[in-house]
């Protein structure tokens, strides 16, 4: 279908975008990568009277090391995450995710800021986000302010980011030396997760001495794995702590039951993927 007509503006600053969005009110739609938003267009599940893109502000792409942290534009795309020195060597998690992200085409164009913005509880950066610990910066018409991943997602397609705000940046600890893995089930026809599993540890001398284990699409919004990583913190890194562990996955979820699998089998997958994205993680 063909989207419903719209004004389009590009600024070249965020005070010009959030001039942009303060003028528009709430007849405005943010366009980043367009890779979710295009399609809501096309369907006509949205009409904005005007799209703001945020393309041509190159503060907000880019990838940076602040002391502890690691700082990626909003605008940066999965393509770019994927291929960073920087995330590759202190946030291994997010680059293990971002590659199973549909295909290349879409990596390309989609960027992780529009990613977590759109919230979707299939969507893979959620979880792996959650699990690092990151702080998102949002710009709003009062300056910035930051906001913690655990209170970011609020429920399904819905986060933190008010409709005169912008998301300009995410903040990620560095984990530097954690192995990582993200182990997801989707249908054959399409990458979106049905269950995934973002797994970080810290391994020494084959002891566990932190984990960070996130869920995706185990409820309205991505979760942290509390009693798994309980599990497995100080005890060996061998198959019966992780096989212990894994059985603790489904702790405090609330899965959805649609067309793809009901709360009973992701339940079950949660508990069966979670078992294997540690035992990658750990290396065994
Ligand atoms: C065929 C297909 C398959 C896909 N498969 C997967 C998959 O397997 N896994 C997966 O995780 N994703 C998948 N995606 C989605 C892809 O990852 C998108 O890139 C991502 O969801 C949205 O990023 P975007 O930059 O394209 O955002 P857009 O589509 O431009 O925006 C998405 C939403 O976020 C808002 N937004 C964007 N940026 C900001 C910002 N900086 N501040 C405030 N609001 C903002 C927009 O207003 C919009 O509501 C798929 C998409 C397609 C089309």
């Amino acid at each position: 279908m063909i989207p419903p007509t719209f004004d389009y503006t590009a600024p070249e600053t965020i005070e010009d975008a959030l001039r942009a969005l303060a003028e528009a009110g709430e007849d405005a739609k943010i366009i980043a990568g367009g890779q979710s938003l295009m399609p809501v267009l096309r369907l006509r599940m949205n009409d904005p009277n005007v799209v703001i893109d945020l393309g041509r502000i190159p503060e907000l792409r880019g990838i940076r090391e602040e002391g502890d942290n690691l700082v990626i534009g909003a605008m940066t795309t999965h393509y770019d995450v994927i291929h960073d020195p920087l995330v590759r060597a202190h946030a291994a998690l997010l680059v293990e995710a971002a590659t199973t992200v549909a295909d290349p085409q879409i990596r390309h164009r989609g960027t992780l800021g529009g990613a977590v913005a759109h919230a979707d509880p299939a969507g893979d950066l959620s979880a792996p986000v959650l699990a690092l610990g990151a702080t998102m910066t949002i710009a709003g018409p009062n300056g910035r302010r930051e906001v913690a991943a655990q209170d970011f997602f609020q429920d399904l397609f819905t986060t933190a980011i008010e409709p005169d705000e912008i998301l300009a940046a995410i903040t990620i600890p560095k984990h530097t030396g954690w192995s990582a893995h993200y182990e997801k089930f989707n249908l054959t026809a399409q990458a979106w997760s049905v269950v995934a599993v973002a797994a970080a540890l810290k391994v020494s001398g084959g002891k566990i001495e932190q984990a960070r284990v996130a869920l995706t699409n185990m409820a309205n919004v991505p979760l942290r794995a509390a009693g798994v990583e309980e599990s497995l913190i100080g005890r060996n890194a061998d198959a019966e702590t992780i096989r212990a562990a894994a059985a603790r996955a489904a702790e405090g979820t609330d899965p959805n039951s649609d067309g793809d699998a009901d709360a009973g089998y992701r339940t079950h997958l949660a508990q069966v993927l979670t078992g294997r994205a540690v035992a990658a993680a750990a290396g065994l």
